[in-house]
């Protein structure tokens, strides 16, 4: 089995002391490549370098909507500049946030959008958060014509996430489909995602399953659990979790450019003519 996590925050503090310990968990549990989350410039460019590291991780380069009220003029020349490497497979995690609402609405949307703008601009896929801005997201996304796109975290109901499906986005699962109290309806909703849009996440060191026993240290959550949520998916979904890893595996592989992003890959790739 070969699993792929869209998103781990291994720059988290929670992980400063053990990561190599917390990757080569992963890997023994079948999670053969990870995309390291990247939320602020800084962070994003701590995520480029410890994707450096191995080339089974990749990384994200973006502002999350609860930082957007940091943004300035450097803000997207900064993100452009760490998105050249080809270790930078996505932009984001770049959205809006109207649960929390650490920043401003305008904020939000102002630097969401030129997110949305550089990743088009670059080719490259996003990496969406999104929490009680629907349908205000989707218009957004709507009328920037985004399509190569992924719903990260994705605990909405199902109008949010058959608006997701229409424009053609990748939805993300997390370990909050094993959360009885509030993941419910994702039970359901997994159902209805196409086999070729579904993608798996934990959001290491946060979501840590609830129905995980023993409960880890400090319940910090991390890659090698992604075969629990997996399983999850599995069974609302009634079928082999073999297929669902080979199948979420292969549309990582696709949003992501894996193949051609790991620096092993890009060492072999002959230069264009
Ligand atoms: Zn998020």
């Amino acid at each position: 089995m070969q699993l792929v996590d869209i998103g781990a925050n291994l720059t988290h503090a929670s992980f400063q002391a053990d990561v190599a310990e917390v990757i080569s968990r992963a890997r023994q549990a079948g999670v053969a490549q990870i995309i390291v989350t990247g939320t602020t410039v800084a962070e994003s460019q701590k995520a480029l370098d410890f994707s450096k590291t191995s080339d089974f991780l990749f990384a994200t380069a973006g502002v999350h909507p609860h930082h957007a009220r940091d943004c300035g003029p450097d803000t997207i020349p900064q993100l452009r500049a760490l998105a050249a490497h080809p270790k930078v497979v996505a932009i984001g995690e770049c959205g809006l946030d109207f649960n929390r609402n650490y920043s401003p609405h305008p904020d939000q949307e102002k630097w969401f959008v030129a997110q949305a703008q550089l990743g088009l601009e670059l080719g490259k896929p996003l990496f969406l958060h999104s929490r009680d801005a629907h349908p205000r997201f989707a218009e957004i996304l709507k009328s920037l014509r985004v399509e190569n796109a992924v719903a990260h975290c994705f605990t909405g109901e199902r109008e949010e996430m058959k608006a997701y499906l229409d424009l053609g986005l990748y939805i993300g699962i997390t370990g909050w489909i094993c959360d009885e109290r509030r993941g419910r309806h994702l039970l359901e909703l997994v159902r209805e995602i196409p086999r070729d849009r579904l993608l798996l996440e934990t959001d290491a060191p946060y979501l840590t399953p609830r129905d995980l026993k023993p409960q880890p240290k400090a319940r910090r959550n991390e890659p090698a659990f992604l075969p629990h949520i997996l399983k999850a998916v599995a069974r609302a979904l009634g079928r082999p979790a073999e297929e669902i890893a080979a199948e979420t595996t292969r549309n990582a592989e696709t949003l992501f450019s894996l193949h051609e992003s790991g620096s092993s890959a890009a060492a072999q790739r002959p230069l264009a003519a």
